[in-house]
């Protein structure tokens, strides 16, 4: 009978004879430096014609089943569990390229140095993907919320000095032209003067335009009002030869909890109700349309596809390919 031992002894012998048996010590001792950082966070894809750049600007550890709204917290957390995610919840920032070939567009600006070290890796990662912020030439929010504002500009500068900067027009009178009352109010003060340094240097240098309801930002890029999360919040559609992508900013946090219980809302959505309902019909249509999806705080690239399940929905991500 073939046991362990003998294998071994017969695995020795090979290696013996092939003469090889030299070069183990070296293999098995070989040290290397733990290296300690993560790489690069880029992934592309294509979409017609068009190239997209998924990009990370870091990840957070965040107390997601307290931040969950509409749950206890203790079942959030034996939910997350289920899935293998702590509490706190390590929570990805993404924002993502396109490149239509004439234009590069960012959609989303990460967190800049507001969030702590572990984001404000937004402009690093265009850089290792193989652009420069400078040559930007739009960037779209889905709302103006720090995590995805506040990298717009450092020091009162913006620092993507040569794009055009579009809001859709409900962000611009809630953020930017809030009265009185609203900046003296112990949550969204702060929040408010947030909105008004990082969006301030775009209006000053007279690069800001605001877009309507269900309008296109730019010639090709489609809009559509997926209010709640905050009063303008909307979700960019790209298409091209006729494949679809919707980077659909804050519809969903984290990728589990919320695909089996939509009605679950955040303590940072503005209008809960609202938030709730318009999360049910983006997830519906998503699921019917099963065109791709882009979140901000899915799992980095945070691309995928929504489908429906036995539990409401399920978020599935984009399988990796190294060949697109
Ligand atoms: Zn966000």
């Amino acid at each position: 009978m073939q046991t362990r031992r003998n294998l071994l002894k017969s695995t020795t012998g090979l290696a013996l004879a092939a003469g090889t048996l030299s070069l183990l010590p070296s293999t098995v001792l070989a040290k290397a430096p733990i290296i300690g950082r993560q790489a690069a966070g880029y992934y592309r894809l294509k979409l017609g014609n068009y190239e997209i750049t998924a990009l990370s600007d870091g990840t957070v550890a965040l107390p997601m089943a307290k931040i969950y709204e509409g749950i206890e917290e203790k079942d959030a957390e034996t939910y997350l569990a289920g899935y293998f995610q702590k509490n706190p919840t390590e929570t990805s920032v993404n924002a993502f390229l396109v490149n239509t070939g004439e234009r590069l567009v960012l959609i989303d600006a990460g967190t800049g140095n507001l969030m702590g070290p572990s984001l404000g890796k937004l402009v690093s990662n265009i850089e290792a993907a193989g652009y420069r912020a400078s040559e930007i030439d739009d960037v779209i929010l889905t709302h103006i919320h720090a995590d995805h504002s506040g990298g717009l500009s450092i020091n009162g500068k913006p620092v993507f000095e040569n794009a055009m900067l579009h809001v859709n027009e409900r962000e611009e009178r809630f953020w930017l032209k809030a009265d009185a009352k609203a900046k003296a109010d112990a949550g969204l003060g702060p929040q408010i003067a947030q909105a008004e340094a990082a969006v301030g240097p775009y209006i000053a240098a007279g690069r800001f335009k605001t877009f309507g309801d269900n309008a296109a930002p730019i010639p090709g890029f489609a809009s559509v009002l997926r209010a709640g999360h905050t009063p303008g919040h909307s979700a960019i559609i790209v298409e091209s030869k006729g494949e679809t992508i919707v980077f659909w900013g804050d519809i969903a946090h984290g990728d589990v909890l919320q695909y089996d219980r939509p009605e679950v809302t955040v303590e940072f959505d503005v209008d809960q109700k609202q938030a709730a309902a318009t999360r049910a019909v983006a997830f519906a249509e998503a699921a019917d349309r099963k065109y791709l999806v882009a979140g901000a705080h899915h799992a980095f690239p945070g691309i995928g596809h929504v489908r429906r399940d036995e539990t409401n929905y399920d978020w599935v991500p984009l399988l990796y390919s190294a060949n697109y």
